[in-house]
């Protein structure tokens, strides 16, 4: 497997922080817990994730299932663009930028370092040189234990895999996040109308694509750094409590990022942990907590009833909204010949929006609305939202060949090019206003759980 499953953003992926534990060497604990937002805080004491307990790594060695690991391993897409966009959904992986980007041997260091005497103008340059190079949103997280994996994962900095011979043995978190105080955080946001074909190739291209654009700026970032002559390392840390630290957005109930230009549509990827002396940002607050007390769109229309309707939890001593990232992740097996990515709760969540004046304008009243008046501020924001945008958006979207308005059925392809003639199917929607949305539920057991929940508050 070439692709670092930390570069996938979608909730499995981004669930990672509350996957099962098994300690850490040394006591991480020692240090004061970092400061994540308002929308996830460590209360209690946590102990670090093992990268081998998260999902895909379940996944691999067959732990979910048949039908999953066939999904992950067993599978070629129909769709051409598809089999470009993912080594999972590849006839071969080395069409895939994903995989060579992955796979490609890394750099060597500078020898002749750089001088450092202003940190801040350093962080201001590194910062315009990640957006020069594609990235959407940028932050600089300073490292804390509890944000990197524990020792089970090597990072790919070379000093410490297993076949470094007589190497330094695996760091624990606690020596990571010493040997490398920064890190640096990334993201990519997915085209705004192509999304809007959730639960459709169209919103599968959207995803994927900008996942490879991400890993390509990351390899890059990394390659700079290290001609600086700073070391840096990769798959070590978890995408979602680096980039809470780093300010690029706030967790939402349905478990994804939601960041201030562009909503949830943006993709983590793993982030590039560092030595080079930079600044570090702190958390966001753009009212996500306050939103999503009142507002639960994404667990109305999730088809797998994976987004809770009730508070946050503690878990793992982290006090945050926790999905079913299981029932989410087995949903990919299932619709496999049709798309692959679900993405509805990213799509009608409020804050994935066009990013225009009126959005900035919103996040902005929000953002200065006093903590205590903010629910007013939402429940209006909400009915608007709700007004304009519908409670279940449904839009059709045609790209390039595709169209969303035509039932996506497995089917042979026409040649090389396969979208062409109707390449996904027949039977577009009678109506011709909707797009085609994969016939699935809505929350099935929305309104029982409210029921439970009233009686549990009589
Ligand atoms: S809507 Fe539900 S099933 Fe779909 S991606 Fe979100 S959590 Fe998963
Ligand atoms: S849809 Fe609503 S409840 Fe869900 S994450 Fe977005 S703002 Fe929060």
């Amino acid at each position: 497997m070439v692709i670092k499953e930390e570069e996938r953003t979608s909730q499995p992926d981004q669930e990672q922080a509350t996957q099962k534990t098994n300690g850490d060497q040394g006591d991480p604990n020692d240090k004061p817990a970092p400061n994540l937002g308002r929308s996830v805080r460590i209360v209690g004491p946590w102990k670090s994730v093992d990268a081998a307990e998260t999902p895909h790594e379940k996944n691999k060695r067959g732990e979910l299932g048949k039908p999953l690991f066939n999904w992950y391993f067993n599978r070629t897409a129909d769709d051409p663009l598809a089999r470009t966009a993912f080594p999972q959904s590849s006839a071969d992986k080395r069409n895939t930028l994903q995989s060579v980007v992955g796979g490609a041997p890394k750099g060597g260091i500078n020898p002749e370092k750089i001088d450092v005497t202003d940190p801040v103008a350093l962080t201001n340059h590194i910062k315009r040189v990640a957006r020069y190079f594609g990235a959407n949103v940028v932050g600089i997280a300073a490292v804390h234990p509890s944000m990197l994996y524990s020792g089970s994962r090597y990072p790919d900095d070379g000093t410490m895999s297993p076949d470094s011979g007589g190497g330094p043995k695996r760091s624990s978190a606690a020596e990571a996040a010493e040997k490398y105080p920064h890190a640096i955080c990334l993201s990519t946001a997915w085209d705004y109308q192509m999304i809007q074909a959730h639960r459709h190739h169209i919103g599968d291209h959207a995803y994927h694509f900008s996942q490879a654009r991400l890993q390509l700026i990351y390899a890059n970032v990394a390659a700079y750094i290290r001609e600086l002559g700073y070391e840096v390392a990769q798959n070590r840390a978890q995408p979602m409590p680096t980039a809470l630290a780093a300010g690029i957005g706030e967790m939402g109930r349905h478990g994804m990022l939601i960041s201030e230009k562009f909503g949830s549509r943006i993709h983590l990827g793993d982030p590039i942990l560092t030595n080079l002396p930079l600044i570090a940002d702190g958390p966001i607050d753009i009212g996500v907590t306050d939103f999503c007390k009142v507002c639960r769109k994404c667990a109305t229309t999730c088809p797998t009833n994976s987004i809770t309707m009730e508070d946050k939890v503690v878990h793992n001593g982290v006090e945050k909204y926790k999905i079913n990232w299981e029932t989410c992740y087995r949903l990919r097996a299932y619709v496999m010949d049709f798309w692959e990515i679900c993405l509805t709760c990213v799509t009608v969540c409020p804050y994935t929006k066009p990013n225009t004046w009126w959005r900035t304008m919103a996040i902005v009243a929000l953002k200065k609305t006093p903590l205590r008046l903010r629910s007013l501020t939402v429940r209006a924001l909400k009915f608007l939202d709700d007004m304009v945008w519908g409670t279940v958006p449904k839009k059709r979207v045609k790209w390039m060949n595709y169209d969303s308005g035509i039932v996506p059925v497995k089917k042979q392809r026409n040649g090389a090019t396969g979208a062409e003639t109707n390449g996904h199917g027949e039977a577009p929607d009678p109506k011709g206003k909707v797009g085609y949305y994969y016939p699935m539920k809505e929350n099935t057991r929305r309104f029982e759980i409210l029921k439970e929940r009233a009686e549990r508050n009589k």
